[in-house]
């Protein structure tokens, strides 16, 4: 019999193959048998099916390695791979793997050791997603690295911009990696890196595990995937990488800088031209039949993958509120960054004021947040609106925080500061006025309407 997702003990293989195969029994997969061309095709059917199925684009246009994508692009994608029974379930199960990571087995048989394709980038089939991009870019690499001092390793995400057969450009913002590479680029020495394309979604959302620096996120992974996540050493830098891993590229990050954009960010609009850091390619290393993971700049994917941590920390924040939180919805179109709708139950009226404060702790990149009652389900955008059209009077619901830190990712920001106006709206109902008042009408019957 088929066994569909049993991270509890049964099925030991976790590669990204075998979540495929998985979503295959759930039909959750798509597979595109025309012939696509990397460039702005397959990511014009990428947007297409942005919110699912998992998509598998088996001829790509000058490749031999198919596409996959989508792998990350919704919540029920990520509670099943974790056997939740909901979304309480799911946030619990990531606060757990941050307070609980474990060290992964190491192994010494990475299944991508022994090919190589004549190490060349051109051999990936690296989209080339949107109109104004500047190359074709790596956007699901998951970049590890070892800080020099601890010895501890980091993992994060980084697009790569294809410069050469041997060459990309790193985007790298002021965090973790940022700091390991400062360290070598004082001395003027190139950062071993080892980057891995196409891991299990797990390891892939645990790069952006909310954890401070010499923390390996890859614990995060392994407590997640219930200590089945093994390592190997990449041959020539001796850094850990998930040994399941579709492909391998061994590299550093030299203490030089190129041009790197224009190229679309989690806002879907375009991030400037910047001075970033060459990344030289010594070795690309990858399964006999790999898959490339291909990710949509802005897409659900890219966005749950950034967000979906963010999201747990919002509602950890807003437990500490109030007791009971139904949910938390950083909204795809709020960018999976900057709009968060928080769904509470009240206790006492201020419960709305303090939920805004909370969630605004809980994502310092949060801009606007919704707050409702319990009633209100946080992931229909239309209900949420009717909690505002009729729940919210603006001189009382409105919290307006001028001059406040948020993303530099806002275009109407000082992106430069980070200075940003933000907003809470706090949509509850009042509690001194009768419930009934705000509560929408039912129709009685005994239907099970799944049937119909
Ligand atoms: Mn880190």
């Amino acid at each position: 019999m088929k066994i569909i997702f049993t991270i509890d003990g049964v099925l030991e293989v976790i590669d990204l193959r075998a979540v495929i195969d998985e979503f295959r029994v759930l039909n959750m997969v798509k597979e595109i048998n025309i012939e696509l061309s990397p460039k702005f095709e397959i990511p014009a059917v990428m947007q297409k099916y942005d919110n699912g199925p998992v998509l598998i684009f088996n001829r790509v246009k000058n490749h031999k390695i198919p596409v996959v994508s989508g792998l990350a692009g919704s919540r029920k994608i990520f509670m099943k791979q974790l056997n939740c029974a909901d979304l309480t379930d799911f946030y619990n199960k990531l606060l757990s793997a941050i307070s609980n990571p474990c060290k992964p087995k190491v192994t010494s048989d990475g299944e991508f050791y022994d090919h190589t394709l004549n190490n060349d980038l051109y051999k990936l089939p690296i989209l080339t997603f949107f109109e104004k991009d500047h190359a074709p870019y790596i956007t699901s690499g998951v970049v590890y690295v070892r800080d020099p001092e601890s010895g501890v390793q980091n993992a994060s995400i980084h697009r790569l911009m294809l410069i050469d057969k041997n060459h990309l450009a790193i985007r790298i913002v002021p965090r973790h990696l940022y700091s390991i590479y400062q360290k070598y680029r004082v001395k003027n020495q190139p950062l071993p890196i080892a980057i891995a394309i196409g891991v299990n979604p797990l390891v892939a959302l645990s790069a952006s595990a909310p954890v401070p620096f010499n923390f390996d996120e890859m614990y995060v992974a392994n407590s997640l995937l219930n200590k089945k996540l093994k390592v190997c050493s990449t041959p020539n830098s001796e850094i850990q990488v998930p040994s399941h891993a579709e492909i391998v590229i061994e590299a550093s990050i030299l203490p030089t800088d190129v041009d790197e954009g224009p190229f679309l960010d989690i806002t879907g609009t375009y991030d400037e031209v910047r001075r970033q850091p060459l990344v030289e390619v010594t070795k690309i290393y990858c399964k006999p039949d790999p898959v490339y993971h291909g990710l949509l700049p802005a897409g659900a994917e890219h966005k749950l993958l950034m967000g979906m941590f963010r999201e747990v920390k919002i509602y950890e924040h807003v437990k500490n509120v109030v007791p009971v939180v139904r949910g938390v919805n950083l909204t795809l179109g709020g960018t999976g960054w900057l709009h968060a709708v928080v769904s509470v139950s009240k206790q006492t009226e201020g419960d709305g004021k303090n939920v805004i404060f909370a969630a605004f702790s809980g994502h310092p990149s949060l801009k606007h947040v919704i707050v409702v009652d319990e009633d209100i389900d946080p992931y229909n955008m239309q209900d949420v609106e009717w909690a505002i059209a009729t729940r919210l009077q603006g001189d009382k619901g409105l919290v307006i925080i001028p001059n406040a830190r948020g993303s530099t990712l806002d275009p109407s920001g000082d992106q430069q500061t980070g200075l940003t106006t933000k907003i809470g709206v706090d949509a509850t109902r009042p509690l001194n006025k009768p419930k009934e008042v705000f509560m929408r009408g039912v129709i009685p019957h005994n239907l099970n309407l799944e049937e119909i």
